[in-house]
């Protein structure tokens, strides 16, 4: 998950890409598959292991995978967050949903199955992300500012699509959870082992 956050510069603020309860509302009333009930999943917090494994693809699309689709926009959008990738739910599958709307723009949830970077950048950009499952940190990471992405939709289509901007971030972001890899991978090591000791410390005050 990239969560909706960056808390400065050029990076818009959480709360201009912060899901409030009624773009979650408005998400509901607009379900992808109208009359299915949605569940709120699990989020996964470092460091459990399956955000350490690279997951499968998904060899078939049917009413399973539109129903964890539909999940997994659910649990998105109530965390909030503007992404979300199966292993991060404990679904060790190639499947992620992403959502970087602005908070003044309608909802435009996204489902890419079995996506693949086919494409990027030489241009980078360097913003701050954060992931839902290491709440509370953040660091500047450096990415390709453009990618094209070949995915499967919902309805077992091949398409290929350019992402520009945030929702290239997201994507990238998420494709590493497929893979196992976290944004912590992305940024030096003295940062990375700042940001796990911070969340561990955060982990043992909340058990207190
Ligand atoms: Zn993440």
């Amino acid at each position: 998950m990239i969560t909706s956050a960056g808390k400065s510069g050029a990076f818009p603020d959480r709360a201009v890409f912060g899901f409030d309860v009624n773009a979650s509302a408005t998400y509901l009333a607009v379900s992808l598959h109208g009359g299915t009930a949605m569940t709120q999943r699990t989020i996964l917090i470092y460091p459990d292991r399956r955000l350490r494994t690279k997951a499968r693809e998904v060899a078939e699309i049917g009413n399973a995978t539109r129903g964890l689709a539909d999940d997994m926009l659910e649990t998105m959008y109530a965390a909030p967050g503007i992404g979300l990738a199966g292993p991060q739910i404990g679904v060790m599958r190639r499947i992620l949903v992403m959502d970087c709307s602005g908070k003044e723009e309608e909802p435009a949830p996204r489902v890419l199955i079995n996506p693949e970077l086919v494409w990027q950048s030489e241009t980078t950009d360097k913003r701050e992300e954060g992931c839902l499952s290491m709440p509370n940190q953040f660091a500047d990471v450096v990415r390709p500012d453009s990618v094209r992405v070949g995915f499967v939709n919902l309805e077992g289509v091949a398409e290929e699509e350019t992402f520009n901007g945030i929702w290239a971030r997201c994507v990238q972001h998420e494709i590493d959870h497929l893979d196992g890899r976290l944004f912590i991978d992305r940024i030096s090591l003295v940062k990375r082992q700042l940001l796990r000791r911070r969340l561990a410390k955060e982990q043992r005050v909340g058990r207190d």
